[in-house]
């Protein structure tokens, strides 16, 4: 297998909701499509990557740094040791030739989106759904046939008061969830606990329930808002402070018993390993969420779970942020602890394959060849004409 081409473009996800940290009416990420000279059923094999929502596309560095590199790169050097996949590990080593260590930044996203298209076009030559690849490579366990996943939402809308949040909570138990995750931390402590024991009037128990403060609180105002929090018995609370504040995460840690989350502004291995050694993070209950698309993509990832592993923490522990389709293929091959969503399928991110259930919390991975992008039609108009 070899790279022919590769073409990029931004896609706007543009939509008035709100969180704590910020509002996602220019919201856009990076597409990539990766033309390969292998054929299958007479058409060329493309390899597609979409990034993942919060941090916008990386279009330029896409341009002028990493497309243009790996397509100089010596065709022999990306093989596998079979002579005939391109090796994403090598494809790695290739994109980050020339990049220093640390200092991370958008650089993550712009390498994972073109990580994703090569493991995309490597599954489609083989016919198979990437998470059967990645559960016969990378997982000592059989994939899971079933994954349980949450939905997410419950932002701010203009407009939308407690009864706008009890619909669309409501909407997605009848889709077939039973876990949901709201945002909080941008409105007053008190109008805040309103919107959660609303939800709760919708999800029932506090195990069904998990809030995320998008990094708003500070030393001064967290111990409030976690003690007002902890009767509720919630699922986790999701990023309470800045996620690079490893002492004030550690401190909260201490006082906080219930779940904690954290980790989808943590773009690499020693990120993630920073926030494991400082972050006070317990591996018997909180959940980690490095976003694999946002982070370097798979190849990455695979070594933040190696690192984990050496820490004491199960994969179970990890649920990745953001319902990206790849995360369904990592959550299901590698064993992870479950996949987020989006459940509005108009959303371009959001859904899953077009037809697919969520039933009684949980989703089976797809079946389509890769990762898929070609069976979510709202995506794949967006797509396929880069591929042509
Ligand atoms: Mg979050």
């Amino acid at each position: 297998m070899k790279i022919l081409d590769i073409r990029e473009k931004t896609i706007s996800l543009a939509d008035p909701m709100r969180s704590a940290a910020i509002g996602f009416d220019q919201m856009t990420v990076s597409a990539v499509a990766v033309v390969t000279d292998v054929a299958r059923d007479g058409q060329k094999v493309v390899g597609y990557g979409v990034g993942s929502i919060g941090r916008y596309g990386q279009g330029g560095l896409l341009r002028e740094r990493f497309i243009p590199r790996l397509l100089a790169a010596d065709p022999e050097t990306l093989i596998d040791a079979a002579g005939e996949s391109l090796d994403p590990f090598r494809v790695f080593e290739a994109l980050m030739g020339n990049e220093k260590s640390g200092g991370h930044g958008e650089r993550p996203g712009a390498v994972g989106v073109i990580d994703m298209a090569i493991w995309d076009a490597i599954a489609k030559a083989e016919d198979a759904p990437l998470w059967n690849l990645l559960a016969e490579y990378f997982n000592p366990e059989p994939a899971d046939p079933r994954v349980p996943v949450y939905g997410s939402g419950g932002h701010y809308h203009p407009g939308n008061g407690i009864d706008g949040l009890i619909d669309e909570l409501t909407s997605y138990l009848d889709l077939g969830y039973r876990r949901v995750k709201i945002k909080i931390g941008a409105a007053p402590l008190a109008e805040d606990l309103a919107r959660v024991e609303a939800a709760l009037s919708v999800v029932g128990s506090g195990d069904n329930l998990a809030v995320d403060l998008n990094g708003s609180l500070t030393a001064e105002t967290a111990d409030e808002w976690l003690d007002a929090l902890a009767p509720y018995g919630l699922a986790w609370i999701e990023e309470p402070v800045d996620p690079l504040d490893f002492t004030l995460q550690s401190s909260l840690a201490a006082r906080y018993q219930g779940p904690m989350a954290s980790g989808e502004n943590l773009f690499s291995l020693a990120d993630a390993r920073n926030l494991i050694r400082h972050g006070g993070l317990r591996p018997d209950r909180d959940i980690l969420q490095f976003d694999i698309a946002l982070s370097y993509g798979l190849v990455e990832y695979l070594r933040i779970l190696d690192m984990l592993s050496g820490q004491g923490w199960s994969r179970r522990q990890c649920i990745p942020h953001a319902g990206h389709l790849l995360a369904l293929h990592a959550a299901a091959g590698l064993g992870l602890g479950g996949h987020e969503a989006a459940p509005d399928s108009a959303l371009i991110y959001g859904g899953f394959p077009d037809g697919a259930a969520v039933e009684g919390g949980f989703v089976a991975p797809p079946q389509a060849p890769g990762i898929g992008f070609e069976t979510k039609s709202n995506l794949w108009s967006i797509l396929e004409p880069l591929g042509k």
